[in-house]
């Protein structure tokens, strides 16, 4: 029998009708985002950086590989995150390791003396994130045991804490940075997430003990035995892989990496969809709404391709052809700051947004979930559009003014604000309830998947080839936009298909 896990409701006590544990996980989130996207704010600069000025003097598509790999990673390693909480740690512990791994990975980056501690360094960021990120997520939905409207409000505050993080970590790493040098900026999110790890350690009592054990905790003896059997298999197996690449036994060649990755990815999906059609016995509406899920996997994938070149292509795009100077004060502007600016303007813009979704719901005209991934395309592609206008500039020799990206991060994050109440949720609701953790996993892929194609496109631009430039963000216009058409053309179908779901 499953064991009652207690409620955050024990004690009757709210914060702003919210139970105070919410605020333990949205700072928790907070500083690790904070630390996530401070570096990621200044990896790619620093890669390419020279080597006589402290960077790692990489060219551009191997510095695209690594990030990619990188930030792929992060979203394909929720999956055994969420699977060690489940079963063997439950979500406190996973987070609170994840948390301490997170800050040793940022720390092995302030301190590298060597490619190869860096990027042990980026797999152990990487793995942490894994324990922490899903986990956290869960716990804040167990807060609200009665799940609707509170649950949903309270997701909207813990988002909220993500964009904080977001916001103010490339602030203070690329400021860092700039003044001091990379390793003291990758020190800095060392130091972030540590304070999210005291923040955790002295407010985690408002959590009233959920996820302190296993959700999986009434599983039968023999099932623990055996999850702990793969969880010690799993590990070895990191060790050996880890121990292959870093003991120099294999060369380690990022580009091959993120084409294997990627191609893995892709038959996993395909593998997973292939069964839930065929072979998991489902009935005919209901393999018509998984018909929807590829839909939404495919869209998700194309989105986050064109979404996640933020911290590559436009990151350099900024660092490299835009004009940083403030004459007025003399002040050059960090590149990575511009990482800020999403961030930021879901700060703004996600409450104008929940209420439009609300007003049209209320007249009974509410999107269905393909036509907001569809919308979410259109806006990606918009953003694109105007970076093929700046990089006419820029193919005439000119650096171009901060709005140019500025205006392409208004519409990404209009295109995120489309997607971001779609995809899990739309998900979950389409899939037989047996079938939604794995599909959830599915949706995580779709983001890794989409982070690989985005460094992959990131790694074509060629600073030595300007006059390409306009050519090559036209390119990724076309990428986007059309399937973004196709989905708009689809919708009705799909809808049909979904059987009522919208
Ligand atoms: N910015 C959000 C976060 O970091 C969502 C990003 C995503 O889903 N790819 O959590």
């Amino acid at each position: 029998m499953k064991e009652q896990q207690p409620t955050a409701h024990q004690d009757g006590s709210t914060v702003l009708g919210h139970p105070p544990g919410l605020l333990t996980l949205f700072f928790t989130e907070m500083w690790e985002r904070l630390s996530y996207y401070g570096m990621r704010a200044i990896l790619i600069l620093f890669l390419v950086d020279q080597v006589s000025t402290g960077g790692f003097g990489l060219d551009d598509k191997k510095a695209a590989a690594i990030y990619g790999l990188y930030t792929a990673g992060v979203y394909l390693v929720a999956l055994p995150g969420g699977w060690v909480a489940d079963r063997l740690w439950g979500a406190q512990r996973a987070v609170w390791w994840g948390g301490v791994i997170i800050m040793l990975g940022h720390l092995l980056l302030a301190v590298a003396a060597t490619p190869e501690i860096f990027y042990l360094g980026l797999v152990t960021i990487v793995i942490g994130t894994g324990l922490l990120k899903p986990n956290v997520a869960t716990v804040v939905a167990d807060l609200y045991p009665e799940g609707g409207g509170r649950r949903d409000a309270g997701y909207t505050i813990f988002y909220f804490g993500i964009n904080l993080g977001g916001f103010m970590g490339p602030l203070l790493v690329a400021g860092l940075a700039k003044v001091y040098g990379w390793h003291v900026g990758f020190g800095a999110a060392a130091v972030g997430m540590a304070l999210g790890l005291v923040q955790f350690h002295f407010t985690k009592q408002f959590l009233h003990g959920i996820g302190l054990r296993p959700n999986a905790s009434g599983a039968s003896d023999a099932d623990r035995a055996k999850a702990k059997t793969m969880f010690y298999a799993g590990v070895a197996l990191l060790v050996v892989v880890l121990a292959v690449l870093f003991g120099g036994l294999l060369p380690f060649d990022p580009i091959a990496v993120r084409g294997y990755t990627a191609n893995l990815i892709l038959l996993m999906a395909i593998a997973f969809f292939a069964y839930l059609l065929f072979f998991a016995g489902l009935d005919s509406l209901e393999r018509k709404r998984v018909w929807v899920v590829i839909a939404l996997f495919i869209a998700s994938s194309i989105f986050w391709s064109g979404f996640e070149q933020a911290g590559s292509s436009l990151n350099l795009f900024a660092d490299r052809y835009t004009n940083l100077v403030i004459d007025a004060f003399a002040f050059t502007i960090p590149a990575g700051w511009f990482q800020s600016i999403n961030s930021l303007f879901i700060l703004i813009f996600a409450p104008v947004f929940a209420a439009l979704w609300t007003v049209l719901a209320n007249r009974n005209r509410d999107f269905t979930s393909p036509t907001k991934l569809a919308l979410g395309l259109l806006f990606v592609g918009a953003g694109f559009l105007v970076m093929a206008g700046a990089a006419g500039f820029v193919a005439q020799g000119q650096k171009v003014l901060p709005y140019w990206l500025i205006s392409t991060y208004l519409l990404h994050t209009f295109g995120e604000l489309c997607l971001s109440p779609v995809g899990m949720s739309a998900v979950t609701k389409l899939v037989p309830h047996r079938f939604v953790g794995q599909t959830m996993g599915i949706w995580y892929l779709s983001i890794s998947l989409g982070n690989l194609i985005a460094s992959l496109i990131a790694g074509e631009f060629d600073a030595t080839n300007l006059a390409a430039m306009p050519g090559q963000f036209m390119n990724i216009v076309w990428f986007v936009a059309i399937p973004g058409v196709i989905l708009l053309l689809l919708v009705k179908p799909l809808k049909k298909a979904a059987g009522g779901i919208q």
